[in-house]
């Protein structure tokens, strides 16, 4: 007999970071549910899981009702809430749709918590401060966000979202956990989400130009994957009993340049440093302050930028070797519409 806790809705289980959670999640034995609308996703994530006798996937969107195979459910135990597109140029196709998730669909996966009494993680982003005055960032900070910019449907969509998932708390209609992620990287990630350390470990790759945004000096922290995972986990177990946000994510900060020199040297190779023009509201400096997670989770990331680096690269140079054996042209260009021109002249 399962109890609650060993059956796990993951809300965008199919991403990136989605898919390493739920491997995780059936390594320690629960029963994982994904749902994922596949909008950023992989298929390749989900067949890594779909062999796997207690995972199940739905495809839906979390911004519509839920589906019944879902609501018809009363044994979930614990919900966690991946589900939104977190690289810029992704969510910013659909800025609409973007900001529903971060609202409607958190609302839907707060009642269904309520409704089944889950205990509910939302994920929520280092987004919240914006481009921040105050470094590194403790919790307490309350954010620098232009809520009329390009990047306000995913920023102040994720504050709505812990607005809302702390009025559930407070009116005790749901467990809640806060993680506010800082930038995270390795496998899983798509060849071509636009975040900097796929971009530039794929340009490298293929020879092609490492585009640098603006002159390189803004700052950014770059937690592995496997840390990223093990501090959701410990979080969602935890037995906070303060309604507090915390942060997830490695607290050694690189400028972009020192990000693009490190790749390179781990490539070996690749193409020139080309400058493109910084996107607006793109925060100068970004560092967490991890003490909350050192004290209540006992958490702190263990691997090394090198090392992370080294995994990674390894994984996209599987992905192209991959592409070009199965000489899928049209795929390639789908997956790699920026880097398509460099590998096909290879
Ligand atoms: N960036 C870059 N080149 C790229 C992609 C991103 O220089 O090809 C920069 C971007 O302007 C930002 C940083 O790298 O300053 C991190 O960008 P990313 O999109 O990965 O995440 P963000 O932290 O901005 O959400």
């Amino acid at each position: 007999m399962k109890s609650g806790q060993d059956v796990v809705l993951v809300a965008g289980g199919a991403g990136f970071i989605g898919s390493h959670l739920c491997r995780a999640l059936l390594e320690r034995g629960a029963e994982v549910i994904c749902i994922d609308n596949l909008q950023t996703a992989r298929d390749a994530n989900l067949r890594t899981l779909e062999g796997e006798r207690a995972f199940t996937f739905l495809r839906a969107d979390i911004v519509d009702p839920l589906p019944d195979a879902i609501l018809r459910r009363r044994d979930i135990g614990r919900i966690y809430n991946l589900a939104c597109a977190a690289s810029p140029p992704q969510y910013q196709v659909d800025p609409e749709h973007t900001m529903l998730t971060n609202v409607v669909g958190t609302d839907r996966l707060l009642r269904l918590a309520e409704q089944t009494g889950a205990r509910f993680l939302l994920t929520s982003t280092s987004e919240v401060y914006g481009d921040p005055e105050a470094h590194p960032q403790r919790e307490e900070y309350r954010g620098w966000v232009n809520c009329t910019g390009p990047r306000a449907c995913y920023d102040e969509g994720k504050r709505a979202a812990e607005a809302m998932a702390f009025d559930f708390a407070r009116l005790g209609r749901a467990d809640v956990r806060v993680a506010r992620l800082f930038n995270t990287y390795g496998p899983n990630m798509h060849p071509d989400d636009g975040r900097v350390v796929s971009n530039l470990l794929c340009q490298a790759l293929t020879g092609a130009d490492i585009t640098i945004f603006g002159d390189g000096s803004q700052t950014r922290s770059f937690c592995y994957v496997s840390d990223m995972v093990d501090g959701l986990i410990r979080l969602m177990e935890s037995d906070m009993r303060d309604l507090l946000p915390v942060n997830l994510g490695n607290p050694e900060e690189y400028t972009i340049l020192q990000l693009a020199e490190r790749i390179i040297a781990e490539v070996g190779a690749g193409g020139q440093l080309v400058h493109q023009p910084l996107p607006q509201d793109d925060p100068r400096r970004r560092r967490p302050d991890i003490s909350r997670a050192q004290t209540v989770l006992g958490w702190e990331p263990r691997v090394p930028l090198a090392e992370g680096l080294k995994h990674t690269c390894l994984y996209f140079a599987q992905q192209m070797k991959d592409l070009r054996s199965s000489a899928d042209h049209k795929r390639t260009s789908a997956l790699f519409p920026h880097i398509a021109p460099a590998l096909a002249a290879e």
